[in-house]
């Protein structure tokens, strides 16, 4: 039990900053804790919890989660809706709750604790008189800007802009790719209670701005996005929980503490919404940064401890959230609808969702898949399927090149060849003879990097598109992209 650790200032009074008061009360019940809380509630209307996480959330603190009914709700698949067509593919126990009434919830629970006092203040300076602050203040934390060089911060806007909005009606969990030109509007869309739902519009600048959604005010924005939704929305209002279009912040830092300031949740570290996981990293420092406070009686010790323990679980979430960003940011811009080879390329955006696993998890959605790209029922794997380039026939689409600079040759088993061209991105003219494009694979250790340009490419070429791997690709990765329609075949070389 800490003995040195007498007072704890916790700026922030979030998911992170409150469940780091509550977990504190009850390690450290004779720590005096104070937790700052800035009078508005900040923006937003829902967000997602997966039901894994509630389930250890709840083991420690049965009560965080015990907020009314009419404060959330569960699911068990989701459609996506590109045009008119309906694709159901599973959602794996997932709830939305409502972030006011969540955070408000845990907020009063920790401030009912003997030992916390919770301070409406907005704070401006690292409060003087704590043995340790915890900085969980948010993606904007002030302080932690003021001690950005210590810290060694860095903040990178992404291309895309969304716009967090709430409607009084319950929608069915769905993503809707709504193609306007030059690319589609994207809605996240889910209800967080028996009569509200969520709605988070992201789309590319370019796009807002050719359909004049980019400039106007926000009430005029909310106006005509729900004429353009009015089918999904039947008709109801949407009201904007975020000022305007935002362009989502990534934040990362190379120290996690300096002195008597430490970092937890969004102060720390940001992952973009698309994955539904920032609450619960939040959460989760929260957590371990109390426990490694209540071990250990100098807070340098304890603040190593957590950041040692928290940093690889962030970096990994990040990498994984730049994938996702990336992923929606070349659908916003390039447009490119494919109905279910598109579904199929969001539900494997994180790399651990390869073909294999998501055939056991949703053996439906993946056969459905497989069988519009055959283009009738089968039970072959998409690697399996037959393929024309040029005069050959191939009955696999794993194959080998062979890549003498810029032309490359792909063999049949009879001696036919096929004639290839290694480019990065759609050459203006094709040259007379060639037959397929080799498009190399980007170093990186995501699937939606390594095949961007393949993809990018396979848009817009008029013949087949081999993504070149020198040293290969497992056969379920090569499923994967191949069912993700981010190219026709993979090659090694
Ligand atoms: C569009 C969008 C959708 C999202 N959807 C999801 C989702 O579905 N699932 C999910 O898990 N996560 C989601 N997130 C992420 C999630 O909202 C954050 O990761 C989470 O809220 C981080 O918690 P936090 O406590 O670290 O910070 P915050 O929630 O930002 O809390 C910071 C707190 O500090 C207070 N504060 C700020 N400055 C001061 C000050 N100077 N003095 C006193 N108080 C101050 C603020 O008022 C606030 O209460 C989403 C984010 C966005 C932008």
């Amino acid at each position: 039990m800490s003995a040195a650790v007498r007072s704890v200032a916790v700026v922030g009074g979030g998911p992170a900053g409150s469940v780091c008061a509550l977990e504190l009360s009850r390690l450290l019940p004779g720590t005096a804790v104070d937790l700052y809380d800035r009078d508005d509630e900040g923006p937003g209307a829902g967000i997602v919890m997966t039901h894994d996480f509630a389930e250890r959330l709840k083991a420690v603190h049965p009560e965080a989660l015990h907020v009314p009914e009419s404060a959330c709700a569960s699911w068990d698949h989701t459609v996506t809706v590109i045009g008119g067509e309906r694709i159901v593919s599973g959602a794996f126990g997932m709830s939305g709750l409502s972030r006011q009434v969540f955070r408000a919830h845990v907020r009063e629970l920790a401030a009912a604790r003997p030992n916390v006092r919770l301070i409406r203040q907005t704070v401006t300076e690292l409060p003087s008189r704590a043995d340790v602050v915890v900085l969980a203040n948010g993606a904007g934390s002030g302080q932690r800007r003021t001690l950005r060089h210590r810290f060694g911060t860095a903040t990178a806007a992404g291309r895309t802009r969304y716009l967090w909005l709430s409607t009084p009606t319950v929608v069915e969990p769905c993503f809707l790719l709504k193609d306007l030109g030059p690319g589609p509007l994207v809605v996240h869309a889910y209800p967080h209670g028996p009569a509200e739902s969520t709605f988070i519009v992201e789309a590319d600048p370019d796009t807002l701005n050719a359909h004049g959604l980019l400039d106007p005010p926000v009430a005029e924005v909310e106006r005509r996005l729900a004429a353009l939704f009015s089918a999904e929305l039947a008709g109801a209002p949407l009201t904007a929980r975020t000022n305007s279009w935002q362009a989502f912040r990534t934040v990362v830092n190379r120290r996690w503490f300096h002195e008597r300031a430490v970092l937890v949740g969004d102060a720390a570290h940001t992952v973009h919404f698309s994955t539904g996981s920032g609450t619960a990293l939040a959460i989760d420092d929260a957590l371990c940064l109390a426990r490694a406070l209540a071990e250990h009686s100098d807070p340098g010790d304890a603040f190593a401890k957590y950041e040692a323990a928290r940093r690889p679980v962030a970096e990994q979430a990040q990498a994984e959230a730049r994938e996702s960003t990336a992923w929606f940011e070349q659908l916003c811009r390039v447009g490119r609808l494919r109905g279910h080879q598109t579904v199929f390329a969001l539900r494997s955006r994180r790399q651990a969702n390869t073909f294999s696993r998501l055939r056991e998890r949703d053996p439906e959605f993946v056969a459905r898949t497989v069988a519009v790209l055959a283009g009738h029922a089968t039970d072959a794997e998409p690697v399996d399927l037959p393929l024309t380039v040029g005069p050959l026939r191939l009955t696999h689409r794993l194959v080998r090149l062979d890549v003498d600079g810029s032309n490359c040759v792909l063999r049949g088993p009879d001696g036919t060849r096929a004639a290839g061209l290694v480019v990065d991105r759609t050459p203006s003219h094709l040259p007379a003879g060639v037959d397929f494009l080799a498009v190399p694979a980007r170093p990186g250790p995501g699937r939606v990097t390594r095949s961007e340009a393949a993809d990018r490419v396979r848009g817009s070429a008029a013949v087949p598109v081999a993504l070149l791997v020198p040293q290969g690709l497992s056969r379920d990765e090569a499923n994967t992209l191949i069912a993700a329609g981010r190219t026709d075949l993979v090659a090694r070389s």
